[in-house]
């Protein structure tokens, strides 16, 4: 995988994202303010304008920049995590033209640590840690046994879709849909629903590369 990869996963994430932009919109709007479609659309299309400014670039730098972009592009709270999230991924994946599975699951398991360091959110939270960690747990279990990186992160992608799903019945204890209280439950969560199209995203970036 190569710097290929990366514009290849910002442009499906893009993609994505704005098909599925007024989705995300109506899920805000229930638990939130209505603005995560906007804010992710807003977010990728700064994202890949950005990378296509910027030829040359090793992946790592590109991811770097992706999340300084996401940063300044986004006002709500996705902007700063998902900003944070690329940044630190983008490090770990540091100055080199090409990476492999490890450095994919390293770079994955920064861009959790990174949104838990600056959100403070754990599992059932109802929140996009409820989508990305039991993908990136889904995407380890599958490589330690065996799996072809595509297979394992089509298992990734289900998990963060089931993941997604799961953040229905929960109460949120953080963001704004935590002001709602009990009054949060019975609905999806925004940030968990973008971050499995996000994952999909990737999954498509990787097999398309092969
Ligand atoms: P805002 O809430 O500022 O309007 P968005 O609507 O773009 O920002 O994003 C909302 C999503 O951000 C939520 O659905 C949730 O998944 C995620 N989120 C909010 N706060 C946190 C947090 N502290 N940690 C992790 N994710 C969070
Ligand atoms: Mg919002």
């Amino acid at each position: 995988m190569d710097a290929v990869t990366i514009t290849t996963w910002m442009d499906e994430a893009r993609a994505a994202i704005r098909a599925q932009r007024d989705y995300l919109v109506q899920l805000d709007a229930a638990i939130g303010d209505g603005d995560h479609g906007t804010n992710m659309t807003r977010g990728f299309d700064a994202v890949v304008q950005a990378l296509s400014a910027e030829d040359g670039l090793p992946p790592g730098r590109q991811l770097v920049l992706a999340g300084k972009t996401m940063v300044s592009a986004v006002g709500g709270a996705s902007g700063p995590l998902w900003g944070s999230a690329l940044r630190r991924a983008g490090r770990a994946l540091g100055e080199e033209p090409a990476f492999d599975e490890q450095q994919l699951v390293a770079a994955l398991e920064a861009a959790l640590a990174a949104i838990v360091d600056l959100g403070q959110a754990r599992s059932a939270d109802k929140t996009m840690v409820d989508a990305l960690e039991p993908a990136l747990d889904a995407l380890k279990h599958g490589l330690a046994g065996g799996q072809p990186l595509a297979a394992a992160l089509h298992d990734a992608t289900t998990a963060a879709e089931a993941g997604m799903r799961a953040t229905i019945p929960m109460q949120a204890r953080k963001g704004r849909a935590s002001y709602l209280g009990e009054r949060s439950i019975g609905h999806q969560d925004p940030g968990a629903t973008s971050t499995a199209l996000i994952m999909g995203a990737l999954e498509r970036a990787v097999v398309q590369g092969r």
